[in-house]
């Protein structure tokens, strides 16, 4: 233990005393240290499986509604050590139990004889297929969660963020008749904030109906299902008035102009989510969204939401991290990052009946990081 934590020490001098701020994940195999990076006679080993979740409630957005949602739950062994990862694939993403049964099958992890190689491994996963980042993300999260274990650090002490600096997670209200609108608001009351859907025709009943039983902040993603860039302003000047501090995807992802100009005169910031998927989005949004919501199953993983996070920094752009419906596997890696983030909508696991992970909590509506190596999860 002593020996691991001068090792981390070491590399974590290294990472800081540079001129980069950011980690490099090209550099971990070196700064790992030599023993923990040599080469094992023992190879990596991934196993999937799938599951269902269960939903706890029927999940109503503008684009439809759901009882399940399929995910493929992942490991990767080494040396006695096992790493959890998943895909979450909510049906309009594309992927299925199909498509990451046969994306994961191309997996080849043998050839690489140390985890610790993360910048090569990812690099090689991506080029496989295109597309496919749940069944990628579900590779890199359980690889993270092994490095993380063998280095015995939780990763947002890897990446040198202060788990004191959490957000307050939103919790989501579906689109829904008045009185479930109300019961679901009242059994969110610990959450500082919510996160309220719209776009499905009874924008203005729902954030009443919500008002009339709390005065939180409010943040409201249309998820596309606005028309008209006129109302949609008009709109959010009422939600404004409402108590509401965000608005995320109000428009269709390619009414690009449409958005910017919406973004133009927002009195609350226009969050980017359909609109993004992987760092190479993030320049095509900048400069018509305030921000954008990074999701581990759209990125394809932790590896890449670490560039996101820093490239929206840079460009000035405000981070939400969110997530799917997901056990508390993925959305406790998306956890470790969240000290970066201006706001976190991590409640994917609460929406969920049949988790197997048990992770993050949530604290009076504020983000808990585990304080356990890895990604943080214990399986249950
Ligand atoms: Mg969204």
């Amino acid at each position: 233990m002593k020996n691991s934590r001068r090792k981390f020490l070491r590399y974590f001098g290294l990472m800081t005393g540079g001129t980069l701020l950011s980690f490099d994940y090209a550099s971990l195999h070196a700064a790992a240290g030599k023993s923990q990076a040599r080469s094992s006679k023992n190879k990596m080993v991934l196993q999937f499986e799938p599951y269902i979740l269960q939903l706890r409630h029927v999940f109503t957005i503008a684009s439809g509604s759901r009882t399940t949602t399929p995910v493929m739950l992942t490991t990767i062994t080494f040396d006695g050590i096992t790493g959890y990862g998943e895909a979450s694939m909510p049906p309009y993403l594309g992927e299925s139990h199909a498509t990451a049964q046969s994306f994961l099958a191309k997996v080849d992890l043998s050839r690489f004889s140390s985890p610790f190689l993360m910048d090569d491994i990812l690099t090689y996963v991506d080029q496989i297929a295109p597309g496919n980042y749940a069944a990628k993300a579900s590779i890199d999260i359980a690889l993270h969660d092994l490095v993380g274990k063998l280095m015995q650090q939780p990763w947002h002490r890897i990446w040198g963020l202060n788990p004191g600096h959490t957000p307050d997670t939103s919790f989501t209200i579906g689109i829904d008749k008045p009185d479930m609108v109300e019961e679901k608001t009242r059994a969110a009351s610990s959450f500082k904030i919510l996160k309220i859907k719209l776009g499905g025709g009874n924008d203005k009943e729902m954030i009443r109906t919500v008002r009339s039983v709390t005065q939180v902040p409010l943040g409201v993603d249309v998820n596309q299902g606005w028309k008209d860039r006129n109302q949609a302003l008009d709109m959010i000047h009422w939600l404004h008035e409402q108590g509401v501090v965000y608005i995320e995807q109000p428009l269709s992802k390619t009414a690009v102009d449409d958005i910017a100009w919406i973004t133009g005169q927002s009195p609350v910031p226009v969050i980017a989510d359909e609109a993004l998927q992987t760092p190479a989005d993030v320049n095509k949004v900048f400069g018509a969204y305030h921000g954008i919501n990074i999701k581990l199953m759209k990125c394809g993983g932790l590896r890449a939401a670490y560039t996101m996070v820093n490239m929206a920094r840079t460009l000035g752009l405000k981070v939400m991290i969110g997530c799917m419906t997901e056990t508390s596997c993925a959305v406790t890696a998306a956890a470790q990052l969240s000290p970066m983030a201006d706001w976190a909508d991590l409640d994917g696991n609460l929406l969920i009946s049949n988790d197997v992970f048990e992770g993050l909590k949530i604290v009076e509506g504020r983000v808990i990081i585990p304080d356990l190596p890895g990604i943080g999860v214990l399986k249950l």
